[in-house]
């Protein structure tokens, strides 16, 4: 096919619906054609086509002695255009030499100049916002924690006058709503903190052994209360002096130590540490806390992390909590250059791995022993691997027969003391943990923990005997 060639009216007209402005001027910058867009846009209309380039650049293109700065013409890519009527406007352009004319494409930027405003205007109303939003969040907690602090105060002080019992029981239930909602103030705090990007990671030394120990230590009231049972494991490879935020590390580990405390009924606890990585003196170091609890199912998994997620509301109601926690845990790590990962599986239990970066310090280059001697780290305690956590309700098991004796235990001390509320929690985890046991066995669990439920003394009592006796038969020991 013959190709047509494009005459100069085809080409004008093509021109002419562009968006651009477009100008053809010659070597002494007089304009020889300009499309409809540049007649429309400066004002001149036909006009146009008689005047010379530096008329519409007066700041660029104007020389004194009237000469015409041609170099200068072609090179320009960004520049004032002025209207016949004395108004400017913002250009960005390029110049494209043909034989002796010259060809100027230049498009307003006026409204992306506009736009680039507005988006500034905004970026600053944003942080504007969130900076008061931040400062009320501060003012606000700041204001909490002051009557929070006074409630508490003063509820010690008439504990430590004496009171009656019953109203011990009452002012001790007080107590812990206090600690609940100090706890609260301080995760919305450190929650804000985080999103305003004004968290500072300190670098201090600091006894490794003994802050994991301190944190077990801080849980064992706990973890006894519920008879359940912990194992630390520190690979001694792991240096007893480090540098690195301490505070923030408890805070971190212990977070996963209560949630694990808190959703685990029967079982145990298990936290180890190792090293992964050293690297002169920085040192990563990696944490898995395992539990026998409830577990998490992998819809459930994708929540977690998220701030103010709870996985399910019935958890929120049965265990309290914001669902704060995980989401600041996570970003503190983060700031400590690691990462979280979590594994479960529902019924079973759960596992929590995370890693930081800290740096060991001189003190422990130089001596590389562990000196002391920690209560809860490196016992060396049997426990059962977590893959068998089935064996807790395999009835008749050895696991099994020590859950069900040291629930037995903690639920006759809870029965002598009236601690009703307790006691049902332990009745309840025996019926679980017969749940494979012979008919009477399971008869007799569920008849206690009726009885226990009531808060009946007598019937409960009897009842228990009558259990243990059954279980004595059955399995020996008790
Ligand atoms: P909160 O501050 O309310 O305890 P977290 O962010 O620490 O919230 O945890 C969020 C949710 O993740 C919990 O409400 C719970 O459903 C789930 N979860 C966390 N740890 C465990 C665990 N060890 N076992 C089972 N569920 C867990």
């Amino acid at each position: 096919m013959e190709q047509e060639m494009l005459q100069e009216e085809d080409v004008h007209s093509f021109a002419d619906a562009s968006l651009e402005i477009i100008l053809r001027f010659d070597s002494n910058g007089r304009i020889l054609y300009a499309n409809a867009r540049a007649k429309e846009e400066l004002g001149y209309g036909e006009e146009l086509e008689t005047i010379s380039l530096d008329t519409l650049f007066p700041a660029e293109l104007h020389q004194e002695d009237g000469s015409f700065p041609l170099e200068t013409a072609l090179k320009m890519t960004e520049g004032t255009m002025y209207r016949k009527n004395g108004t400017c406007f913002p250009v960005e352009m390029a110049a494209k030499v043909n034989g002796s004319q010259h060809l100027l494409f230049a498009i307003n930027v006026a409204r992306q100049v506009e736009t680039e405003r507005k988006l500034v205007r905004m970026k600053e109303e944003m942080e504007e916002t969130l900076k008061v939003r931040n400062e009320f969040v501060a003012n606000v907690t700041h204001e909490l924690r002051t009557p929070v602090n006074g409630v508490r105060g003063h509820v010690t002080n008439l504990l430590e006058n004496g009171v009656a019992p019953e109203v011990r029981e009452t002012l001790d239930i007080v107590i812990r709503c206090c600690d609940n909602m100090s706890a609260i103030i301080n995760n919305i705090l450190d929650f804000s903190k985080l999103e305003a990007g004004k968290f500072v990671i300190e670098e201090k030394e600091f006894n490794f052994y003994k802050m994991v120990n301190h944190t077990v230590e801080t849980s064992i009231p706990a973890i006894n209360a519920k008879g359940l049972r912990i194992m630390v494991n520190i690979d001694k490879v792991i240096p007893e002096y480090l540098i690195g935020d301490e505070l923030r590390l408890t805070q971190v580990l212990n977070n996963f130590l209560s949630n694990a405390v808190k959703f685990t009924s029967v079982g145990y606890i298990n936290i180890e540490v190792t090293k992964t990585l050293q690297f002169d003196d920085e040192i990563e170091l990696f944490f898995v806390v395992s539990d026998t609890g409830i577990g998490i199912s992998p819809e459930e998994k994708d929540k977690l992390f998220k701030s103010f997620s709870q996985v399910d509301a019935s958890i929120t109601r049965k265990y309290g909590g914001t669902g704060l926690g995980l989401a600041i845990t996570k970003q503190l790590i983060e700031l400590m250059h690691g990462n979280v990962h979590v594994d479960s599986e529902k019924g079973k239990g759960s596992s929590f791995s995370f890693s930081v970066r800290m740096h060991v310090a001189q003190k422990a280059r130089d001596e590389h022993q562990v000196s002391e001697q920690f209560e809860f780290i490196n016992q060396n305690q049997e426990m059962p691997g977590f893959d068998n956590v089935e064996k807790f309700f395999q009835f008749g098991t050895p696991e099994n027969v020590q859950e069900i004796d040291s629930k037995l235990e903690k639920l006759i001390l809870c029965m002598e003391v009236e601690a009703w509320d307790k006691a049902e929690n332990f009745a309840h985890n025996i019926k679980e943990l017969v749940e494979q046991a012979p008919k009477d066995i399971k008869r007799s669990a569920f008849r206690l923990e009726m009885n226990v439920r009531k808060g009946d003394y007598d019937k409960s009592v009897a009842q228990f005997n009558s259990l243990r006796a059954q279980l004595a038969e059955n399995i020996g020991g008790m």
